[in-house]
């Protein structure tokens, strides 16, 4: 189990749609990848020889902690020489990586609970490092008309009592927008009143086009100097990414604190690269000066192909090596049945159709956009160029029929609701004079269902509920002078109440108070049926998935994480093998034989069954569904998010995995025909399921074994979540657990058990199979 750390954070974007485009390659197929952020020229000569050079020498021990001096004087000449900044050695640390010295910063001066302003779009690890000190990143989105540039009003917006830091890229990753020095002042002149740092993150300071004359933040002033930490490394301006050299400038105390926790982490950066940025950053800058050029060169290539694409736009960066084209003209169009959306889904199809790998905009927090890196050749742009165009040309506006018309109802409450099962008399007389008074006349639904020859009312205000609990059961009379055996109320808007179950015995009164979702309803209809049946009818439940073979049922029982569904879909697979009952059965007894009936028109499955068995996908289509998840925010599947491979994303108009709650009442008849499904058959086989690696498939079990195992709702050895609850019987919807009618159901399953065999079936180790080849005796 990793911790929430661990579960909450994403791979980087940028890693994970390179190491797509990768194993695409790898399989054959020709990808462009212009996703990548690192220069695709070789490291300069004479950065390399220094490296050799240190080997040679036995340079590859332990160095000083924060860098070795003479490399933190480099850093120190380099600041000098491009930005006119002093900086004592004690000002600088030297670190694994531009990456390393920011996480170190932010550690080193972000305290817990403390807002960090993170202009968007922004580089994809800036929120990140906020998050992982638990530290609040403020996003602040910035405008295209502005340049991609934080406004000195919206910056003074975001500044609260909390505010720790601004981030600044200059030039920035994903934009390649660059501020000039007046610029620069106006934000200084809000800064300079607030008791805030600026985190100056000028990587790609060597990388600007056009002669744009940069400017450092920290060189705007000695008072504004003190509040600025630089960040910054080689290995974009030196191609030296593998390196992984960065560095950091700033006031003493906080370079300091970067290095106690840098002693901690990484200790120093390596010591062969540290000589090698050493020879980087003091030795000739001819290469910067051809690497410019060249990303020059190709950056207006791009542009000039980008601005002949109708329905796109491209802002010009000034520099960095990205270029970040708006791409909204095109949602909503599609090709091959495939819709846009946004930019995860533009991302998805030119990986898909025009093989060419791009950064979504979303990943920067822009979702109208996407990333292009012009740090590959020109023969690679020219190509991946042509790829998109044409993939772009392809997208057509939508058709209007495409999208499926989704029956789906989303409701507020999603959890049952706790059921209190001892509702005493008195409050049951005043509570139902509540409901009734909150029902009306003009609101109300009144049904009559037979559920086990049991006939429930349901009285509520939900149109909703009304429509399932119609579709859900057989009708029973509905007439006015017929008194159903129990009454069911769902009343939804009542100020003041928290949503609670009740039930009250005598008088056979269910009550859900400020419920709308129908699974706690059909919980607690199940519920009072299984009450009333056993005490009135000598009837009583099993909850179980159950199929029947041969003219006999067998039924799966227990808790969740035995793999219950699988076998019950499995199982359907196997010729003469047909659909009883997905969720209980009741059973009656007539001589030796237990008699168990289907009470359910229709099955309440949970949507996600269709990752075991796609095929239900279209039949669920035409099904009527409850939450079902529509909105990407909406999706509760922590692994399918992490993956970036999201069906909404991919045009889908909704995701029937994306969450636990969402449901499918679905006609049995349509799973295999009339002929697959029996709604009555004698039990004759209870499979109690386990799963674990070691114990034996299949074990015949004695009656009062399975009956002491089934009382309890516990298998032995099965390591469960901390939270899931006992239910004993393995039955959640059992509504009375006083022992005196936990001893009637008792009896009531010893019985079963005389008529039918158990056995322990470790789901494992065993499969589908092994239990069609026990019915058939094989
Ligand atoms: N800052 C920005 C804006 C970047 O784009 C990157 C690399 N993608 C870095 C810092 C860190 O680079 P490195 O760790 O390779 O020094």
């Amino acid at each position: 189990m990793t911790s929430d750390t661990a579960n909450k954070i994403g791979t980087s974007p940028t890693l994970k749609i390179s190491a797509k485009a990768k194993a695409m390659k790898a399989e054959g197929v020709d990808v462009i990848d212009l996703s990548v952020g690192e220069p695709d020229f070789a490291t300069p000569d004479n950065v390399k020889a220094a490296g050799i050079k240190a080997i040679e020498q036995n340079f590859t021990k332990y160095t000083e902690n924060e860098g070795i001096p003479a490399l933190k004087k480099a850093v120190a000449e380099r600041l000098k020489e491009d930005s006119g900044l002093t900086y004592a050695p004690q000002e600088i640390i030297v670190s694994s990586g531009g990456k390393s010295s920011l996480f170190h910063l932010i550690m080193a001066l972000v305290n817990e609970g403390e807002e960090v302003i993170i202009p968007a779009p922004y580089w994809v690890t800036y929120p990140e490092a906020v998050n992982l000190v638990k530290a609040k990143p403020v996003i602040v989105p910035t405008k295209e008309e502005n340049g991609f540039l934080l406004q000195p009003d919206e910056l003074k917006a975001a500044i609260s009592p909390a505010t720790k830091a601004l981030i600044l890229n200059n030039p920035s990753n994903p934009t390649g927008a660059a501020y000039t020095r007046r610029q620069l002042e106006a934000l200084a002149e809000i800064i300079r009143a607030e008791e805030m740092f600026v985190i100056s993150d000028e990587i790609y300071s060597k990388l600007v086009y056009d002669d744009f004359p940069y400017a450092s933040f920290a060189s705007l002033g000695e008072d504004v100097k003190k509040k600025t930490i630089i960040a910054s490394g080689v290995s974009k301006t030196y191609s030296m990414t593998g390196w992984r050299i960065g560095y950091a400038a700033g006031p003493v105390d906080i370079i300091s604190g970067m290095g106690k926790i840098q002693s901690h982490t990484t200790s120093n950066p390596c010591s062969v690269s540290q000589k090698a940025a050493l020879e980087a950053l003091a030795g000739s800058q001819h290469d910067v000066d051809r690497m410019r050029a060249e990303f020059q060169r190709r950056r207006n290539y791009v542009l000039q192909r980008l601005q002949t694409v109708p329905g796109l736009s491209c802002f010009k960066p000034q520099g960095a090596f990205y270029v970040f084209p708006n791409i909204s003209g095109f949602f909503g169009k599609e090709c091959g049945g495939m819709r846009l959306r946004n930019s995860y889904g533009m991302a998805y199809y030119l990986l898909k159709e025009a093989k060419v790998a791009i950064v979504p905009g979303d990943a920067f927090g822009a979702d109208d956009y996407i990333r292009l890196s012009y740090a590959t050749s020109m023969a690679n742009l020219e190509k991946g160029l042509d790829r998109i165009i044409q993939a772009l040309r392809e997208l057509k506006p939508a058709r209007k029929a495409k999208t499926v018309l989704l029956s789906n109802t989303v409701t507020r409450a999603r959890k049952s609701a706790p059921v209190e099962s001892g509702l005493a008399l008195r409050m049951r007389d005043a509570l139902t004079a509540e409901m009734d008074s909150h029902l009306g006349y003009a609101g109300l639904f009144e049904w009559n269902a037979s559920i086990n020859g049991v006939v429930i009312q349901l009285r509520t205000n939900v149109p909703h509920l009304n429509d399932f609990w119609m579709d859900n059961w057989y009708p029973a009379q509905l007439e006015p002078d017929f008194k159903p055996h129990g009454i069911l109320y769902a009343v939804d808007g009542i100020p003041g109440r928290e949503p609670r179950g009740f039930y009250n015995a005598e008088t056979h009164t269910g009550i859900l108070v400020n419920t709308d979702a129908y699974g706690p309803v059909r919980s607690l209809a199940l519920g009072m049926v299984m009450d009333i049946s056993e005490s009135m009818l000598g009837t009583h439940a099993l909850r179980g998935m159950s199929v029947e073979a041969n003219g006999e049922a067998l039924s799966l029982v227990g808790p969740p994480g035995t793999k219950k569904t699988e076998l019950f879909f499995a199982l359907l697979q196997s010729p003469g093998f047909r659909l009883h009952s997905s969720e209980l059965a009741f059973i009656r007894y007539s001589g030796s034989a237990a008699q168990a009936d289907n009470p359910e028109r229709k099955l309440f499955l949970p949507a996600n069954t269709v990752e075991l068995r796609p095929s239900l996908a279209p039949l669920f289509d035409a099904s009527k569904c409850e939450n079902v998840v529509v909105r990407k925010e909406d999706c509760q599947d922590a692994a399918c998010q992490r993956t970036d491979d999201c069906r909404l994303d991919r045009g889908s108009a909704y995701c029937y995995k994306a969450s636990k709650d969402a449901h499918v009442l679905f006609d049995p008849n349509w799973l295999a025909g009339p002929t697959g499904f029996v709604r009555r058959a004698p039990l004759r086989r209870v499979f109690l399921l386990r799963n674990d690696p070691v114990s034996p498939a299949v074990v015949k079990l004695d009656p009062e074994e399975a009956l002491r195992l089934m009382a309890g709702g516990e298998i032995p050895g099965l390591s469960r979540g901390l939270t899931a609850k006992v239910h004993p019987f393995f039955n959640p919807h059992l509504l009375s657990s006083s022992s005196e009618r936990l001893e009637l159901h008792r009896g009531f399953v010893r019985r079963l058990l005389q008529a039918a065999e158990c056995y322990m079936f470790n789901s494992g180790v065993g499969s589908a199979g092994d239990i069609v080849k026990l019915v058939q005796g094989k």
